[in-house]
C-alpha cells in the first residue's frame, strides 16, 4: 500500500485568517492529509491561548469541503522533529511578499539539513489576502477598523470581544 502524503502547515495562527484558510484548502489539493500545527511558544505573548486557537481552527476546518483531509494539532520544539514524527513529506509555508521569501529561504535550508526527506513547499498568497497577517488583523481590530472578509466569521466575533476586553483592561 502507498503511504499517504502528509503535509504540515505550521504557524502561530493568532488568530487564523482567511489567508491561512486559503492555504489549508489549496494544500489539501496537493497532499492526502494536511496537519495544521499550532506552534506552542511560551515565550511569545499571544492573544488567544493554544487551546483556544485549536478550537477555533477545528471549528473553521470542520466546515470546509476538504475537512476529511485536515487535522489540527499543536507542537512544541523543532518543527522538523514534529514533521518526522508525523511522517510528513512536506511543510507548507505561505509567501505574501519578498519579505516572507527572505525569511523562509534560510529556514527551508536549515530544515532540509535537519530532515532531508521533508520538502518545504511555498505557496504564493492569493491576491485577496496578500496584505493579511495575524498581527495586522489584531492591530486593525483593536483600533476599530473593519476586518470583514479577512478572518472567518466565527473567529472575527471572538477576536473583537478579546481585543475590546484587552483595551478595557489597559484603560
Ligand atoms: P508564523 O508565526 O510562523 O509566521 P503565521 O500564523 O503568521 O505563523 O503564519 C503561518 C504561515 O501562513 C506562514 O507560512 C505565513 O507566511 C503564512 N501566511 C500568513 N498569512 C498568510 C496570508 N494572508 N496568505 C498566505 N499565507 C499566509
Amino acid at each position: 500500500m502507498v503511504s499517504p502524503r502528509i503535509a504540515i502547515f505550521p504557524g502561530s495562527f493568532d488568530p487564523l485568517t482567511n489567508g491561512h484558510v486559503d492555504l489549508i484548502r489549496r494544500s489539501t489539493h496537493l497532499f492526502d492529509r494536511v496537519v495544521v500545527a499550532v506552534l506552542v511558544n511560551p515565550e511569545k505573548r499571544s492573544l488567544f491561548s493554544v487551546d483556544e486557537r485549536l478550537t477555533q481552527i477545528r471549528e473553521v476546518c470542520q466546515l470546509l469541503p476538504e475537512s476529511a483531509q485536515i487535522e489540527v494539532d499543536a507542537f512544541e520544539g523543532l518543527l522538523m522533529h514534529y514533521a518526522l514524527k508525523r511522517e510528513a513529506c512536506a511543510v507548507v509555508r505561505g509567501l505574501r511578499s519578498g519579505v516572507d521569501f527572505e525569511y523562509e529561504r534560510p529556514m527551508a535550508t536549515m530544515n532540509a539539513h535537519l530532515a532531508p526527506t521533508v520538502e518545504t513547499v511555498c505557496l504564493l498568497a492569493d491576491a485577496r489576502y496578500a496584505h493579511v497577517s495575524s498581527r495586522l488583523i489584531k492591530e486593525v481590530a483593536s483600533l476599530g477598523g473593519s476586518i470583514d472578509g479577512l478572518v472567518p466569521t466565527s473567529i472575527c466575533e471572538r477576536l473583537l470581544a478579546r481585543v475590546r476586553a484587552e483595551t478595557a483592561t489597559r484603560s
